[in-house]
């Protein structure tokens, strides 16, 4: 069996978890309970399980945080209330532990490929200057940053790593081709896209996409992806360049 139909036939029996650590957990599905990964939820192809912070929290207040060691603004979350809740979730073997914070490595497209191929992920979503490191190395959790800006809390984060892991679950796209041939999918951003009308407000429709010449159109498009690569993403096209001498 490939793996492809082995992974087809597993997911067909449980579902892809998503487990999120959160002090807002109302916050979910949110987004996700609409359009593609809406219906997904729907069908079964992914579950959502939230797990809410707060009654962890010590005293009567279930304080989840606590003024930083050695100064300094802000607020930190403590580590044995996220170790009480992480030890509360089961987890699934295969599933992959993360951190959302800004500190952690970039997320790329190839991460969001493992994980869709995985059982699942449990996302903690920091709050407030962030979590005690000491839980985060006592549970070795994977630290993934969403990009280099500062976001007020896990959450938005926690939606951008489901959202595009959940349209790679068999199932969820109509066109399977759609995910293969995308940004990132092979080192470069997508060909530019056209639909009707042909002409609009003085603007055509390149040419060769009315050919009906396959090759041709093919040919055309792996140029404009060549070419938006190396004028917006030096960083990418200098990679592709690199791996298409080998
Ligand atoms: N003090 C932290 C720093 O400077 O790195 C920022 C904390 S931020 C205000 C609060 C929480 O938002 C973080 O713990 C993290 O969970 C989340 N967060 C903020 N920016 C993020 C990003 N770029 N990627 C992933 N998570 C982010």
């Amino acid at each position: 069996m490939t793996g492809v139909k082995k992974w087809a036939l597993d997911m067909a029996c449980v579902p892809w978890q998503a487990t999120i650590l959160t002090l807002f957990p109302t916050m979910f599905p949110g987004p996700l309970g609409q359009s593609l990964a809406g219906r997904a939820l729907k069908n079964g192809i992914w579950s959502c399980q939230v797990e809410d912070l707060r009654p962890y929290g010590l005293g009567s207040h279930r304080a989840v945080d606590d003024a930083p060691f050695g100064g300094g603004a802000g607020m930190v979350m403590r580590p044995d209330v996220v170790d009480a809740a992480l030890k509360a979730i089961p987890v699934k073997k295969g599933v992959s532990r993360i951190y959302l914070t800004p500190r952690g490595r970039p997320l790329l497209q190839q991460d969001i490929q493992h994980y869709a191929h995985s059982a699942g992920v449990v996302l903690l979503c920091g709050r407030f200057e962030g979590v005690d490191e000491r839980v985060l190395e006592a549970y070795n959790l994977e630290q993934v940053s969403i990009g280099d800006y500062v976001l007020s809390g896990g959450e938005v984060a926690a939606f951008v790593l489901l959202d595009a892991c959940i349209r790679l679950l068999p199932g969820v796209i109509g066109c399977e081709q759609s995910s293969v041939e995308e940004s990132f999918s092979k080192g470069l951003l997508e060909y530019p896209h056209y639909t009707r009308p042909a002409q609009w407000e003085g603007r055509d429709v390149p040419e060769v996409l009315l050919s009906g010449n396959h090759a041709a159109i093919a040919a055309w498009r792996q140029a404009q992806a060549e070419a938006v690569t190396k004028q917006r993403r030096p960083d990418l096209w200098s990679a592709w360049v690199e791996r298409s001498k080998k």
